[in-house]
């Protein structure tokens, strides 16, 4: 499959973006049925974007850095006219009057949407088996699971179904995805891709960011969909970050802290890949210093708290009167059970209820507040991390993509698989997930850099030197 950015400057040079979604269209009528990726095409859409590419260029334009690109959007984000699900019986129906920042942004950058990829439930889950249209098979190994929550974009570019995606991680639910399929994710600053027209799930740790096969296709994506936006009012006001521009910047003189709490644990495959990805580092010139940060342990409990509890009120507005289903009832409190009961999953479900529980009064302040609190230590912790360092490094995920099944009893177990990932969310800073190496059955391993608030140059460049060193580039 060829890159974005191949794509891109071919198309801007004459080759057609019609062409360019065709073969996108081809592979995913040749796959979809099998690993269930997307849950809507949208052909029409996807054609008049390409048209009117086709149609700029003719007239001698430059039709965006991402101009003839196929690209999949996870179905928690607004699309005009086009069926939204977030992966929910309740928005059964449910088409968006308007279209997600993102969205216009890409089409704007010149690439071409050709659909909604399949998720956990409102984004909650790691493997998207909670989804209510069936789960996502793993392209790698079709007995695995993809990841999740963004488990649909990842797998689409795992397919080679479309060359990059957007995915959206409140807790690692596009880190932990690309991690599982061999795949660049990227999740941003918060508050530097706009969060307009993405359903909410736990506001104050959602962000949007791709899916890419390499990094330099990670950086034209982000570059392209970032920036400040007066309709999010978390939007950080600072310019847009130029990032392609430095992906060749390399790691010399960087200092970067290997954390042992974001690898122990994990299986040694794991541990190995993150710490010859270290090596490779420092032979590329950074100075490695051996970590310890224990407040991050306490990440997992504290966003089991935060994130079901601003989902609870996040929520709250699906009452079968504005969105998608309705169940019928003798009055509305009746009409609202029964459209809730029907429409939400168990996941679902089960987040309500913890997040109902951790604000309502009398537990607020042993749960919700004392969550508040780790989380404050949380920054603190990272900020003092990032006083000392330039990036950290530790594995993405515990262990390799794993098989259908397997922690769908033990909801805890499941929610471990973000133990690496959560951290970041909580603080708010800036995380990415590169391929490096492989384990069991020769599934791919993610291996995570993270640092502070926009410091996306930088950790991208970092894995473009361990891109490098794997052969890809
Ligand atoms: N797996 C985590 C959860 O279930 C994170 C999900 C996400 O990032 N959207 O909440």
């Amino acid at each position: 499959m060829k890159s974005a950015t191949e794509i891109a400057a071919s198309v801007n040079a004459g080759a057609l973006a019609v062409t360019e979604l065709e073969s996108s269209l081809a592979v995913i009528a040749q796959k979809n049925e099998e690993l269930n990726v997307f849950l809507y095409v949208d052909e029409e859409g996807a054609y008049a974007a390409a048209r009117a590419v086709d149609e700029k260029v003719a007239r001698g334009e430059f039709a965006g850095v991402l101009a003839g690109v196929p690209v999949a959007l996870k179905d928690n984000m607004c699309t005009r006219g086009v069926p939204t699900t977030c992966s929910s019986k309740i928005l059964a129906g449910w088409k968006p009057p308007y279209n997600a920042t993102v969205v216009d942004r890409l089409l704007a950058a010149g690439a071409v949407p050709v659909g909604k990829t399949n998720l956990d439930e409102f984004a909650m889950g790691s493997s998207t088996e909670n989804s209510a249209f069936g789960p996502t098979k793993n392209p790698l190994d079709p007995t695995r699971v993809p990841g999740g929550s963004s488990g649909g974009s990842a797998a689409a570019v795992a397919a080679m179904m479309t060359p990059i995606s957007l995915g959206s991680d409140t807790g690692g639910s596009i880190r932990q995805p690309a991690a599982l399929c061999g795949l660049v994710g990227v999740k941003a600053t918060y508050g530097l891709v706009s969060r307009y027209g993405l359903i909410a799930f736990a506001s104050s740790l959602d962000q949007i960011g791709p899916f890419a096969t390499n990094v330099t296709d990670a950086a034209l994506v982000l570059e392209a969909i970032c920036g400040h936006d007066a309709r999010d009012s978390t939007s950080l006001p600072e310019s847009a970050p130029s990032l392609v521009a430095h992906i060749n910047d390399g790691v010399a003189g960087q200092r970067v802290g290997i954390v042992r709490e974001l690898i122990e644990g994990s299986d040694d495959d794991v541990e190995r890949a993150v710490t010859r990805a270290a090596a490779v580092l420092r032979e590329a010139g950074a100075e490695l210093v051996e970590m310890s940060i224990p407040e991050l342990k306490l990440g997992l409990s504290a966003y089991y708290l935060i994130a079901p509890a601003e989902a609870s009120s996040n929520l709250a507005r699906y009452d079968g009167v504005r969105y998608g289903l309705r169940m019928d009832g003798v009055d509305v409190a009746a009409m609202n059970e029964a459209t809730r009961t029907a429409g939400f999953g168990a996941e679902v479900k089960r987040r309500i209820m913890l997040g109902t529980y951790a604000l309502s009064s009398g537990y607020y302040d042993e749960y919700y507040a004392q969550a508040l609190k780790v989380r404050t230590q949380m920054i603190a912790s990272f900020a003092r991390a990032y006083g000392q360092v330039d990036m950290l490094i530790g594995a993405t995920t515990p262990s390799v993509a794993f098989k259908f099944g397997t922690k769908t009893q033990d909801p805890l177990a499941m929610y471990l698989n973000d133990v690496f990932t959560i951290p970041t969310n909580l603080s708010g800073d800036a995380a990415v997930s590169i391929p490096f190496g492989t384990g069991e059955e020769n599934l791919p391993i993610g291996v995570q850099l993270l640092g502070p608030g926009r410091s996306e140059a930088r950790l991208l460049a970092a894995g473009r030197v361990l891109e490098i060193a794997e052969g890809r580039s």
